[in-house]
């Protein structure tokens, strides 16, 4: 497909959706969607490119498409969380960029692209170690070959294990980057670690896990189910 003609959806404006749509943006994408139900705060800033100081307590969509509206020329924003009952946004796209801060709407926007036949860039960032994982759009390998569902435990995240600017701003040039390739129908499966401690980035094919509950050949996961997710609220972790 031609990156002019392409309509991505950036779900999630953080630390690693910022430097992603940014990317995307002067790559010269023809439609960018912004998909995000919070409000620019300062703690933030040094990671969400995107905005600055005079953007504080702003719609993080509204404060992105100002920032955005130099480098695309269609900028569509929906201010809201990906949720179950909200998913059908995505099928408006062509496709799906994730840098969601929790489990809960990673799986979900996993689920979504395999279902809707769209393909989907996962972007995640702790500490110093980021990962970006490519999915194609017949939806395999895909995020629940690496994990296979969310953990009943808590696992680490941003929030309680910190998350260094640099190491976000560079996972969200690889999602865009990723997202291009798999726009020009290259890419599917590949999976990227950057350690930014020792500056090392490796890239692999994820296998196909056997049996996998979305992507395998009788996948468990058909539908939408909210309870998947922790409810209709999708609490965070
Ligand atoms: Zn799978």
């Amino acid at each position: 497909m031609e990156i002019a003609s392409a309509r991505v959806l950036v779900v999630g404006l953080g630390g690693i959706g910022c430097p992603a749509a940014l990317a995307l943006a002067h790559a010269g994408v023809g439609t960018l969607g912004l998909l995000d139900d919070d409000e620019v705060d300062e703690t933030n800033l040094h990671r969400q490119i995107l905005f600055s100081e005079a953007d504080r307590g702003k719609p993080k969509v509204d404060a992105g498409a100002r920032a955005l509206r130099q480098a695309c020329a269609r900028i569509e924003v929906h201010a809201t969380r990906l949720l179950p009952s909200t998913w059908e946004i995505v099928r408006a796209y062509d496709i799906v960029v994730e840098g969601a801060d929790n489990l809960p709407t990673k799986f979900l926007a996993a689920d979504v692209a395999r279902l809707s036949a769209r393909p989907v860039v996962h972007g995640a960032a702790v500490a110093w170690r980021g990962t970006v994982l490519a999915v194609g759009a017949d939806g395999g390998p895909c995020y629940r070959c690496l994990f296979e569902d969310i953990p009943d435990e808590r696992a680490p995240s941003c929030d309680d294990a910190g998350v260094m600017g640099p190491v976000v701003g560079v996972v969200g040039a690889l999602v865009a980057d990723r997202a291009i390739r798999l726009l020009r129908g290259e890419g599917r499966g590949s999976l990227t670690t950057f350690d930014g401690r020792v500056g090392a980035l490796r890239e692999r094919q994820l296998p196909a896990r056997p049996g996998c509950p979305l992507c395998g050949p009788t996948p468990a996961i058909t539908a939408i189910d909210a309870e998947r997710y922790g409810g209709p609220g999708c609490a965070s972790i």
